[in-house]
């Protein structure tokens, strides 16, 4: 049996000797609260290494991918509480009934989109992301393309993301609040389209904004109902798609909220 990781495997508590009778009791709440996970980031690494070895070993290949998937501290864009799950391989609640996918489909979906013709040695140019949500996903593909711009339609996780992005200093992220169902044509071409949110039918403004060369990585519904990813490569000849697994993602919705 798997040993669960031991994250977060130590927590620095407060010296309770220091504190006297007289401290007022709100202090002495707030001084014996354990220190949120930022401040054992030092214990992730490792955790994040054998969460990385389960993708590989799962068969995710592409060695950048992997890299960067070892490099996004997980645990920073989840809440507190959940930490500890991070790097499980478990979509996890993220707030307004959304949630970040699991760790193995932001592996598969960011390798398939680097499969894009005009993708060079492991790197993109311009990606579209639909459904920001907390943000991790946008920080993943921050480390393989040259610009992310990332659309959320639902003001309160666009704001989340932001605040989970800001420590991270990412020049490169470009987070708009919108409606991804329309794209966002100011960043067009784009190299690679990728959506955390899955619709009935494929947005034409999406195919639009694609460059020739580029791919588009979306969960789509089937004729049954069931999603499934779909891979849309532009080329000089036109749209060429292919249907590939089944996957479980949160609904394209349209407008803002
Ligand atoms: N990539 C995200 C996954 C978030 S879940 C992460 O790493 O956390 C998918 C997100 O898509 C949700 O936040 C949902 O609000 C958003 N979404 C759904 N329809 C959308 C649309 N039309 N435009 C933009 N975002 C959309």
């Amino acid at each position: 049996m798997q040993r669960r990781p031991g994250f977060p495997a130590r927590l620095d508590r407060p010296q309770a000797g220091a504190m006297t009778p007289t401290v007022p009791a709100a202090r002495l709440a707030r001084e014996t609260q354990p220190p949120k996970p930022q401040g054992v980031g030092l214990d992730s690494a490792a955790v994040r290494a054998r969460m990385v070895q389960r993708l590989a070993a799962a068969g995710i290949a592409a060695a950048p991918v992997l890299q960067a998937m070892g490099a996004v501290e997980r645990h920073r864009f989840v809440d507190t509480a959940l930490a500890n799950q991070a790097y499980e391989d478990t979509s996890l609640p993220i707030g307004l009934g959304q949630t970040i996918s699991k760790p193995s489909v932001v592996a598969r979906m960011i390798e398939l989109l680097l499969g894009a013709e005009c993708a060079r040695a492991g790197a993109l140019g311009r990606v579209l992301e639909i459904g920001t949500g907390c943000g991790y996903q946008a920080a993943v593909l921050a480390r393989l393309a040259r610009e992310v711009y990332t659309i959320e339609r639902l003001r309160a996780l666009h704001e989340k993301a932001r605040e989970h992005l800001r420590p991270l200093r990412l020049a490169n992220v470009h987070l708009i609040l919108g409606d991804g169902m329309l794209g966002y044509a100011a960043g067009a071409p784009y190299a690679g389209i990728i959506s955390a949110a899955g619709g009935d039918s494929l947005p034409m403004q999406w195919c639009e904004q694609l460059a020739v060369g580029g791919r588009l990585v979306a969960p789509m519904a089937g004729a049954d109902g069931r999603q499934l990813l779909l891979v849309v490569d532009k080329t000089l000849q036109g749209l060429k798609q292919s249907v590939l697994e089944a996957v479980h993602f949160v609904p394209l919705k349209s407008g803002v909220a």
